[in-house]
């Protein structure tokens, strides 16, 4: 979910839809472009997507950082985002393409699933709190929108699983929008509060041993309720996560967590 400023809205591509505006899609394996949207792709990872394919393959944030992210610093943002690398082919294909399909189906990325509609947060210059946009994005060798089937934006959301992921990518932006502004001062992204940053929304095996296993919970005061979800689910853990960056670096109050 990319952030936008109300100036440039108008030259996206695409075309902008309402909430309750209808389009006609449905892929599936009998159109002639199946899987073609699947290489070639500047494909960034959010967190939970993060998350959800470690899981998917068992392996560790550390080894999935490794082993199928570039960490990149886009140039209007102060925190670094994750972008798939693409397989060493003549075709650029996704590393999880395979014959059969998308081999990480039921945890794809969110952008995969929501795909051909996109979302972002509309910033005005007012600062007001943004507005989710959408975008009905197609590109030309999509055959699914000639297909019959017409849905609207949170019909397409619920077919394609995407409730949880669009819930956690909001989330997420809104902890992203902070850092349109640079809060490392001095240290950089490097620094000790950056590296802290950069775990807690990308690394749940180590934020989680940083949470219960060091001095976290004599610093913070979490609610009892609270801290049983987080112990028991990672989705929640990192939900925390982000109120966690959003109080530690920025200071932003919440009822989750004060200092004790
Ligand atoms: S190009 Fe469009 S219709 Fe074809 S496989 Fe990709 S999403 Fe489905
Ligand atoms: S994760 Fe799956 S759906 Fe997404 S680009 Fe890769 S193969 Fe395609």
């Amino acid at each position: 979910m990319k952030s936008i400023h109300l100036k440039e809205i108008e030259t996206l591509p695409g075309k902008r839809i309402e909430k309750s505006d209808t389009f006609n899609f449905r892929c599936h394996r009998g159109l002639s472009c199946f899987n073609q949207c699947c290489r070639n792709l500047n494909l960034f990872l959010y967190p939970y997507d993060l998350l959800r394919l470690k899981n998917s393959l068992k392996v560790s944030s550390e080894a999935f950082l490794d082993r199928y992210v570039d960490v990149v610093m886009k140039p209007d943002s102060f925190f670094p985002e994750l972008l798939l690398k693409m397989a060493e082919n003549n075709e650029k294909t996704c590393p999880f393409l395979t014959e059969k399909g998308c081999s990480v189906y039921p945890d794809r990325p969110d952008t995969c699933r929501t795909f051909p509609v996109e979302h972002g947060l509309l910033f005005t210059d007012a600062g007001e709190k943004p507005e989710q946009v959408h975008f009905f994005r197609p590109p030309d060798f999509c055959m699914g929108r000639h297909e019959p089937d017409s849905m609207d934006v949170t019909a397409w959301a619920v077919n394609q699983n995407a409730v949880v992921y669009n819930d956690m990518t909001a989330r997420w932006a809104a902890v992203k929008a902070l850092f349109l502004t640079d809060p490392w001062g001095n240290d950089g992204f490097t620094g000790a509060k950056g590296k802290m940053a950069f775990m807690a929304a990308y690394n749940m095996e180590k934020f989680q041993e940083f949470v219960f296993k060091s001095t976290f919970l004599n610093r913070y005061d979490i609610k009892p309720a609270l801290l049983k979800k987080i112990k028991q689910n990672q989705t929640e853990l990192l939900k925390f996560g982000f109120t966690w960056i959003s109080f530690f670096i920025w200071g932003i109050k919440s009822a989750d967590i004060s200092s004790r």
